[in-house]
């Protein structure tokens, strides 16, 4: 096992890794920009080396700071953690040749799955169910991309391979708009990601978001740890998370998660990921795989009692799993609320002090933050502050247990999302479960 990890990160995840690396007896090094200097997690760390100013271009994404800081820090491994480098096959591959271990894929599965074409057709040959659509980048030829749209049918959506972060995608609903969108999506996809390349896929009306956990190791043993619905987003951002997923049958979840498995196995995939899925009218339709730990990690740990941050450092040191498919039992149920420094109905980021923070407790419930009163919130960042997750033996324990947490919260100093969650914690359609993806955007647009 790793002696010492330094953590490529910042704010609840950095905390997160630590605490992991710490239950396993290993050191930690924290890499922080000047805005981080002062947090209480960097001073937990054994070690820490400032990486740089406070945007992320010169400090979090500084790869050659980095680099430097395990070199003269002597950590033997480097764990990436969610955004900023996580996905990033450069950085793997310099992590890896500078002699450390990336807690995470070989650069080439991360590449593999960058683009979402290359991804796509990995996935459809390895027996993965897709969205229909062009099979691989559209061609220049305007009468050939008429023809493969009407082939499809409409509505279809226009996406960038490189694309991510829900930018790079335009829906066309008829012939006369197709040409256009795909012109305009190409030009942006050049200036956005570096990348013209665009493709097409059927426009799904009413989807949810459904995604598989998975986790391999090096010997070719790969599970599948259940699945999350992530259908409660804005803007493509998922803010609830929960697993299981409320009201889809079992035998259908076990076949997609098998193939999961076995795609894991045909790419020689290591480490922890995640297969994304559009669900609909009981059929899964995959749309890209994210090579590294979720956000939304805590509901799947807490249905299956494993932690998925120490497995991921168990088999970047080269440990066999010891688990088999047969031993994945999940339990209970689990829901996440991402708790964003930001105006609950507008959506303005609210950085600043935090003056008072009273976070929940009891039992069934589990805090994943960085902040305490009098912590500054940095207006570089990411405007999520921690997330609440709860627990119960059903789904209306977990929800009620949901509402007793945001009721007990307090945080002051800043605008939270907090009154938002608990107005969605007695939501009828959420109550019921399986809202589609656009729910939330609809229910916000109908707000007096
Ligand atoms: P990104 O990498 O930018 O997150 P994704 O391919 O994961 O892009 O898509 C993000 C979101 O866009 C999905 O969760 C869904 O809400 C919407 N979306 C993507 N593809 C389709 C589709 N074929 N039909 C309907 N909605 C889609």
């Amino acid at each position: 096992m790793f002696g010492k990890i330094l953590i490529a990160n910042r704010g609840e995840i950095a905390l997160r890794i630590q605490r992991a690396c710490r239950e396993m007896g290993i050191r930690t090094v924290a890499v922080h920009s000047t805005a981080d200097a002062e947090a209480k997690y960097v001073k937990l760390a054994d070690e820490s080396v400032c990486i740089g100013p406070p945007p992320s271009r010169d400090s979090y994404l500084n790869i050659p700071a980095i680099i430097s800081a395990a070199e003269v820090t002597d950590a033997e491994a480097i764990h990436p953690g969610y955004g900023f480098l996580s996905e990033n096959a450069d950085f793997a591959e310099r992590v890896e040749k500078s002699g450390f271990v990336f807690i995470g894929p070989r650069p080439e599965s991360i590449r593999l799955m960058g683009d979402k074409v290359s991804a796509k057709q990995a996935m459809k040959a390895a027996g993965v169910p897709t969205v229909p659509g062009s099979d691989g980048a559209l061609p220049e030829d305007p009468r050939e991309v008429v023809r493969l749209a009407r082939a499809i049918g409409y509505p279809v959506i226009v996406k960038a391979a490189g694309g991510g972060g829900g930018r790079g995608m335009r829906v066309v609903h008829t012939e006369a708009a197709l040409v256009n969108a795909v012109n305009m999506t190409r030009q942006e996809a050049q200036t956005a990601f570096g990348n013209p390349a665009v493709y097409l896929e059927k426009f799904l009306e009413n989807p949810r978001h459904i995604e598989i956990q998975v986790l391999a190791d090096q010997h070719k043993n790969a599970l599948w740890l259940g699945e999350r619905d992530c259908s409660m987003q804005r803007r493509h951002q998922k803010i609830i998370e929960e697993a299981p997923a409320p009201g889809i049958a079992r035998k259908i979840i076990e076949r997609i998660g098998d193939r999961c498995a076995e795609a894991c196995r045909k790419i020689g995939y290591r480490g922890a990921g995640t297969f994304e899925f559009l669900y609909e009218r009981d059929q899964f339709y995959f749309i890209e795989m994210n090579t590294r730990l979720q956000v939304e990690h805590p509901v799947t740990e807490w249905v299956t009692g494993l932690d998925l941050v120490q497995l991921q450092i168990r088999v970047a040191a080269g440990e066999k799993l010891a688990l088999r498919q047969r031993d994945i039992a999940l339990k209970g149920h689990a829901i996440e609320c991402r708790i964003n420094a930001e105006d609950p109905y507008k959506f303005t980021p609210s950085p600043g002090r935090i003056t008072g923070w009273h976070p929940p407790g009891g039992p069934g419930v589990r805090v994943d933050s960085h902040v305490y009163s009098g912590y500054m919130v940095p207006s570089n960042y990411d405007s999520m502050i921690g997330k609440v997750i709860c627990y119960g033996d059903s789904r209306e324990q977990a929800i009620a247990r949901m509402r007793i947490a945001l009721s007990e919260m307090v945080v002051e100093g800043i605008a939270t999302n907090i009154p938002l969650h608990r107005d969605l914690m007695l939501d009828q359609k959420f109550i019921q479960g399986g809202t589609s993806i656009h729910y939330l955007e609809e229910r916000l647009a109908s707000r007096p």
